[in-house]
């Protein structure tokens, strides 16, 4: 062999052991790939697997209390979620036999979302606790303070034989919320459309359908027009606000393309009585989020009163203007709470104590004034705090650890009561008094902390890819607005709800809308 042909003998050889080592390498890659995609893969199967098929749970026992919750919205949902069961006998009645994600109703009611991504059914988070719970799909009609009862009816299509029934209860937990408020203006009943429940979006998104449809309907007139494509919101509050944004994006982002000669008769106006939108939000941010509304073509009239709703327009009266009819296709009422007749009816039982028409009074461990075994929480109660789904969580994850506490106290007082009623034998009470005295003593070392609420901060979505946040960080206020507050919104929300099931479909969601439109 010459030198030349050493040396290129060589090189081949080297050449191909740096080949050999890049093989290794991407031989190596793909491995972990593939564990790390099957490893995945696994563990999620898992989790939706252990998700769908729950082990065995204890059966009701008698010897229990019997815990009966009222609703299955944020409180009693929260509640529920955090609530230890096996200490007691628990039932949940509601009318509604899921949970209900309100902070992005108003997507729904454009499309954004699908209605199911947004609801939880309570048997699924029934069927998840250590002991049964009875989840009973009815509406309480009424509770007696006095004799400790809840009487409940199926009003459903369906019913049993017999669809009224009462039941005894030891504690209850009282988490119905509010009803919409109509400040009793006349047509809002009627005409308008809510925004509480899955079928108030439903509804609205078909009527807003409707106007579109019935705009382009052939030989629509250009009044017509504008009067199908005007959509008033009423309510400056954050539901209100959101409403208007979503609105928006659906008409800016999917009218514009699939029905062009449309889009320039759409307009939206949101009403508000008091002088200013987001009352609750910094002077900085309710400037942003009307300066927002402006470049996105939504008139804002503050100050402003509804005085009723007809068939085709809604009449206003602006603070220092006359009345006058402002024509519309669609009139959203977004503008606050009033109690249930369950509550008013609850609250009359106990008129020496229950002195505000607003709602129920509670003591600081949300105890009714009155009616010191029933707890209530949320909307449904008349306290400082503003009516949300922060609040209403954080009383239920409050009172959650407060039964067990409760339990406690209770197993505590039954073995005392037990002792006092099996005293006989002489030589055994100085044992026993011994006894006594240090189950008191573990009784009134059991203390019940008033409920303490720790805001963290306010968010609204406010159409165009934007959102506003005000979050208290180290003890100071700290604002934004703008399309990266909108990526926390998102994040935020989708951290928020309850279930891996819910947040893949409403991620899924996100992401068919950007795709594929609404
Ligand atoms: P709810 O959640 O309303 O639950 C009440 C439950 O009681 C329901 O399950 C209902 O079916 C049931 N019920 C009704 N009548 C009876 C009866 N007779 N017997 C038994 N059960 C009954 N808050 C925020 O903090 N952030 C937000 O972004 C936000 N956005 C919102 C958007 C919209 C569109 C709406 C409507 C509200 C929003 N809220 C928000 C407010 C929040 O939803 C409420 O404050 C929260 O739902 C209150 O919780 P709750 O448990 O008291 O009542
Ligand atoms: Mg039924």
């Amino acid at each position: 062999m010459t030198p030349a042909h050493l040396m290129a003998a060589r090189g081949k050889q080297n050449r191909s052991r740096v080949g050999n080592k890049w093989r290794g390498f991407l031989q190596i890659l793909g491995r972990v790939t593939l564990v790390t995609i099957v490893g995945a893969a696994g563990t999620f199967w898992y989790i939706t697997y252990k998700d769908r098929n729950p082990g065995p749970q204890l059966p009701l026992d008698p010897s229990k209390k019997i815990l009966v919750i009222l609703g299955s919205g944020w409180g009693a949902t929260s509640l529920l979620k955090g609530l230890d069961t096996t200490d007691y006998n628990t039932i949940v009645i509601s009318p509604k036999n899921f949970f209900l994600f309100t902070p992005l109703l108003p997507s729904v009611a454009v499309g954004t979302l699908g209605a199911k991504s947004i609801l939880q059914p309570t048997r699924y988070v029934a069927r998840h606790k250590a002991r049964q719970v009875s989840v009973i799909e009815a509406e309480a009609t009424n509770v007696d303070p006095v004799n400790k009862t809840v009487t409940f009816t199926d009003t459903s299509p369906l019913r049993p034989l017999e669809p009224t029934r009462t039941i005894p209860y030891d504690y209850l937990v009282y988490a119905v919320g509010a009803e919409t408020q109509t400040f009793g203006i006349p047509g809002v009943k009627e005409r308008a459309c809510f925004m509480k429940e899955i079928g108030d979006a439903e509804q609205m998104q078909a009527r807003f359908l409707d106007c579109i449809e019935t705009a382009a309907f052939p030989g629509t007139s250009e009044e017509e027009k504008r009067r199908l494509l005007h959509m008033v919101v009423v309510g400056g509050g954050p539901t209100g606000i959101e409403m208007a944004g979503e609105l928006h994006d659906f008409l800016e982002e999917d009218l514009k393309s699939w029905y062009p000669e449309l889009h320039p008769y759409v307009r939206i106006t949101l009403v508000e009585a008091l002088p200013s939108v987001l009352p609750s939000f910094s002077k900085e941010l309710i400037a942003y989020t009307e300066r927002t509304f402006k470049e996105s073509k939504i008139d804002i009239l503050t100050g402003t009163m509804v005085k009723g709703v007809s068939e085709g327009s809604v009449r206003l009266k602006p603070k220092d203007g006359e009345e006058h009819d402002l024509p519309c296709g669609l009139v959203v009422w977004a503008a606050g709470n009033k109690a249930r007749d369950i509550s008013r009816n609850l609250m009359a039982q106990l008129p020496d104590h229950q002195t505000n028409k607003r709602g129920i009074l509670v003591d600081d461990h949300l105890r009714m004034l009155g009616a010191p075994s029933i707890f209530a929480i949320g909307d449904c109660t008349a306290t400082s705090y503003a009516p949300t789904a922060q609040v209403a969580s954080q009383q239920g994850a409050y009172l959650a650890r407060m039964f067990k506490l409760i339990a406690k106290r209770d197993e505590l007082a039954r073995k005392l009561d037990e002792l006092s009623k099996t005293s006989d034998g002489k030589d055994l009470e100085a044992s026993k008094s011994k006894e006594t005295e240090s189950l008191a003593k573990q009784i009134e070392r059991i203390r019940l902390k008033p409920f303490h609420y720790s805001h963290q901060g306010s968010l609204a979505y406010i159409g165009s890819d934007k959102a506003i946040a005000e979050l208290p960080i180290f003890g100071r206020e700290w604002t934004s607005g703008g399309v990266a507050t909108f990526l926390f919104w998102r994040s935020a929300y989708l951290s928020t709800l309850f279930s891996l099931r819910n947040r893949a479909l409403v991620a899924g969601d996100w992401m068919r809308t950007k795709f594929f439109g609404r």
